[in-house]
């Protein structure tokens, strides 16, 4: 018997190989076959046709469990090194303060995907700035630090997939507006009501 041993769950039922969709019930058997453990993920029409009640007195049956699988996430950031990389160019050479956040974002991936390295941040005018060099050309990129909130994030993120997809001429394109919000974490949700002065407050006498 193999000592350590990791079985992944299966994307397709083992006896007819349909591919399991999100959310759909499956049986497992983990069997061991000569010596070497056997898992079966299995869907309910094959566990009931061919599994079912007498599996536990099968030679070798070993255990038995069923759940619910789970489609795998879409990989993080589906997208080609080049497209991300020049789509940050032609942003930055439209100079478009509408994309500044678009941009931002691009340079964040890129660094992570190591094609571009930060150099240097300044700051101007209150603002901060990331001085990113491009190794491979030697060119340096020099990003306007957006200063998202966090509720902005998926926004952006949604825009950048857009603008990857649709380019800068999608006529649906309605980027985030990042004027820095003077607002806290967790309060942004709040109605917006003045401190202290509760809704439900009478007017003051006359
Ligand atoms: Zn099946």
């Amino acid at each position: 018997m193999t000592d350590w041993n990791i079985q992944t769950r299966a994307h397709a039922c083992t006896a007819c190989n349909k591919s399991f969709s999100h959310k759909e019930f499956y049986h497992t058997v983990l069997m061991s076959e000569r010596s070497e453990f056997k898992r079966s993920d299995v869907c309910q029409p094959c566990w009931d046709r061919e599994f079912g009640e007498g599996v536990r007195d099968r030679k070798g049956f070993i255990s038995y469990w069923h759940g619910i699988y789970q489609a795998p996430p879409p990989p993080e950031e589906p997208i080609q090194k080049a497209t991300a990389e020049s789509l940050l160019r032609k942003l930055i050479e439209l100079n478009d303060p509408r994309f500044v956040p678009a941009g931002y974002i691009l340079a964040v991936m890129l660094e992570r995907k190591r094609i571009l390295k930060v150099k240097e941040q300044f700051r101007r005018e209150g603002r901060r700035y990331f001085l990113y060099e491009h190794p491979a050309s030697g060119d340096v990129f020099t990003i306007l630090d957006p200063d998202l909130q966090l509720n902005q994030l998926e926004q952006v993120q949604k825009d950048v997939a857009e603008l990857l997809e649709h380019g800068t001429s999608a006529p649906q394109f309605q980027p985030i507006v990042t004027e820095p919000a003077h607002v806290e974490p967790g309060e942004q949700d709040e109605p917006d009501i003045q401190p202290g002065i509760a809704p439900t407050e009478p007017p003051p006498a006359q």
